[in-house]
């Protein structure tokens, strides 16, 4: 038995499942979960002693590859002066005005401890805003655990099977409408039959949680003009496409403004930090300067402002960061396709930037239906095929790889050999 299968015996034990998150059960792939021990740079180490070249990054937030040296530095700096305070600090009034140098839409913003916390907040501004209780939602698109979105979620709650979870009450289900990703008529549809009563429209401006799926031209400027005709909060939830898609995310890139937006991952520098800004007019509803309640005793911790603080400030000063994602997406998906080739396989690969999903279908992918057409024993046999050689997967077809700039030509060559070989093992 390998030390990561008698920790998972263990952690079965005394954690629901053996683990603190559900995909990373290895449910959907079956197997035993690797148990991390270390990481540094394009690498994560496990408790066995093996190393793997990382594609997930910790879902998201470690774009400058494991334990960046300018942020570790400010980590360390900053423990040096407590923890903790629960009070007002000048970080927080950086981290702020630096978010709104970079996000184009951001007018105000408020620090939280997820992008869960972040979405549960920003639609109850947009509701206490609007005066409206409903909320329009995409399939497979997944917005964090909150009530309101486990309701044809993407991400972790399809893969298990749970979409829609026990726990929820069926006048929360009621509250929240979907459609399907990049139908722009069916989101017309039930904006006309719930006159008047829709708060908001949130979706992934590209999503992630069903694996990636690109927007389709007109899809986000189609939704905004909804939204200004109807009255309606335009809530992009940026949690995996923001700082990554480009420095000011997806509405940077599509040059599209939503109202509010919501933020995690890469704005902690991989502490727990989310944070939701938008309009200066909505925002100021949330309290103390208006009547939305939202709070956090741990919101804004210096230990994690620090941290993100680096992180963003990086970014801000190094476009070539974003330069270089371009370019490790784009060769990994010009690889990964002629493995697709050279297999005789037809399957569809989606990629922007650093994000990129192998889908195991010949279907083109714009939306969750056409997530589900995939070949999932075969994406689990594909993926032990790519652990075994050393790249570290997202342990699910319905997530999205996140590439960081700490990966190397020589690793991306690995990476895609890798992949060949992957695919011809997971055919037999
Ligand atoms: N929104 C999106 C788009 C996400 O991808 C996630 C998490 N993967 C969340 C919200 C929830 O964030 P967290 O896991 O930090 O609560």
């Amino acid at each position: 038995m390998t030390t990561s299968e008698q920790l998972f015996k263990q952690a079965k034990q005394v954690i629901p499942g053996g683990v603190n998150s559900p995909v990373r059960a290895f449910r959907a792939v079956g197997g035993s979960p690797v148990f991390i021990k270390s990481a540094k740079g394009p690498y994560v180490f496990d408790e066995d002693g093996n190393q793997y070249i990382e594609l997930i990054n910790s879902w998201g937030p470690m774009i400058l590859g494991h334990a960046f040296e300018p942020v570790e530095k400010a980590v360390r700096d900053a423990i040096q002066h407590s923890f903790s305070f629960g009070a007002p600090t000048r970080k927080e009034v950086e981290m702020a005005e630096l978010i709104i140098d970079m996000v184009p839409s951001v007018e105000k913003v408020r620090m939280v401890n997820s992008g869960t916390e972040a979405t549960m907040a920003a639609i109850r501004v947009a509701r206490g805003f609007t005066g409206r209780d409903k909320i329009i939602k995409f399939e497979g698109c997944y917005h964090g655990h909150g009530d309101s979105f486990l309701i044809a979620a993407g991400s972790g709650a399809v893969t298990m099977g749970t979409p829609d979870s026990p726990g929820v009450t069926k006048a929360t289900a009621l509250d929240t409408l979907t459609a399907p990703y990049n139908n722009l008529q069916a989101v017309e549809m039930l904006i006309d039959n719930n006159a008047n009563q829709i708060a908001a429209i949130i979706l992934e401006p590209v999503v992630g949680n069903m694996g990636c799926v690109l927007p389709e031209p007109g899809f986000l400027e189609g939704i905004r003009n909804l939204c200004d005709q109807h009255g309606i909060i335009l809530i992009f939830d940026e949690v995996m496409t923001g700082f990554r898609l480009a420095k000011g995310g997806a509405q940077e890139r599509f040059g599209i403004t939503p109202d509010l937006t919501t933020m995690g991952k890469i704005i902690g520098g991989g502490m727990p930090v989310g944070a939701y800004g938008g309009r200066a007019d909505i925002m100021n509803v949330v309290s103390p300067a208006g009547p939305v309640y939202q709070a956090g005793t741990l919101s804004g911790n210096p230990i994690a402002m620090s941290a993100g603080l680096a992180m963003l400030r990086y970014l801000n000063e190094h476009p070539e960061v974003y330069t270089r994602l371009e370019e490790i997406g784009g060769k990994l998906a010009e690889g990964f396709r002629a493995g697709l080739v050279k297999a005789g396989l037809n399957y569809t690969i989606n990629q922007i930037g650093s994000m990129f999903t192998l889908f195991m279908t010949d279907r083109s992918v714009s939306n969750f239906a056409d997530a589900k057409s995939c070949d999932l024993p075969l994406f689990g046999r594909y993926f032990h095929a790519m652990l075994k050689r050393g790249v570290y997967l997202a342990p699910s077809q319905f997530e999205s790889l996140f590439v960081s700039v700490a990966l190397t030509d020589d690793l991306i060559e690995q990476v895609i050999q890798a992949n060949e070989e992957s695919l011809r093992e997971a055919i037999q």
